[in-house]
C-alpha cells in the first residue's frame, strides 16, 4: 500500500490501487449520476455548460470521459475537451482515438508484458511418454 496525493483534493491517502481517494470516488459516483442525467436531457451542451449547470467540476467530468463513463456526443469531441492522447485528434471518449487504439493494441500484443497475467504454472516434463488425458 502507497501513500499518495489525491488527485482530486489533494489529500494524502493510502492507495490500494488508483489516484483518487475514497471521499473523492464516492463524490464521483455521485457526480457521474448528476452528469448521465443531465446529459440524457442536454444532448448537445457542451462541457463548460455541463459544468456550470450541474456544479460539477470540470475536471470531475474530463476524468469520468477519460475512464469511458461518459460520452459526448458531437463531431469535435465537445468542443476539443478531449483529445487523443497519441494523435491530438479530438475525441468522444476514453484516452485514444480508435486508429490510435488500434495501433497500440497491436504494438502491445509484441512487447508489453505488464498488463497481461502471469502465466499458469509450468506442467513439469516428468510426464514424458505418458499419454495426456483430455486437450489443452
Ligand atoms: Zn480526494
Ligand atoms: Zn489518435
Amino acid at each position: 500500500m502507497n501513500i499518495i496525493q489525491c488527485q482530486f483534493c489533494k489529500k494524502p491517502f493510502a492507495s490500494i490501487s488508483g489516484r483518487i481517494c475514497p471521499e473523492c470516488l464516492q463524490q464521483i459516483d455521485r457526480d457521474f449520476i448528476t452528469v448521465r442525467d443531465y446529459i440524457y436531457e442536454n444532448k448537445h451542451a457542451n462541457i463548460d455548460v455541463i459544468s456550470e449547470e450541474t456544479e460539477v467540476k470540470k475536471a470531475v467530468i474530463i476524468h469520468l470521459l477519460k475512464e469511458g463513463r461518459l460520452i459526448i456526443d458531437g463531431p469535435d469531441g465537445g468542443g476539443g475537451v478531449l483529445a487523443c492522447e497519441m494523435c491530438k485528434k479530438p475525441i468522444n471518449t476514453g484516452r485514444l482515438c480508435k486508429e490510435c487504439m488500434g495501433s497500440v493494441a497491436s504494438s502491445m500484443d509484441k512487447n508489453v508484458t505488464i498488463h497481461k497475467k502471469p502465466e499458469p504454472a509450468k506442467e513439469e516434463p516428468n510426464l514424458k511418454g505418458s499419454a495426456k488425458i483430455g486437450k489443452k
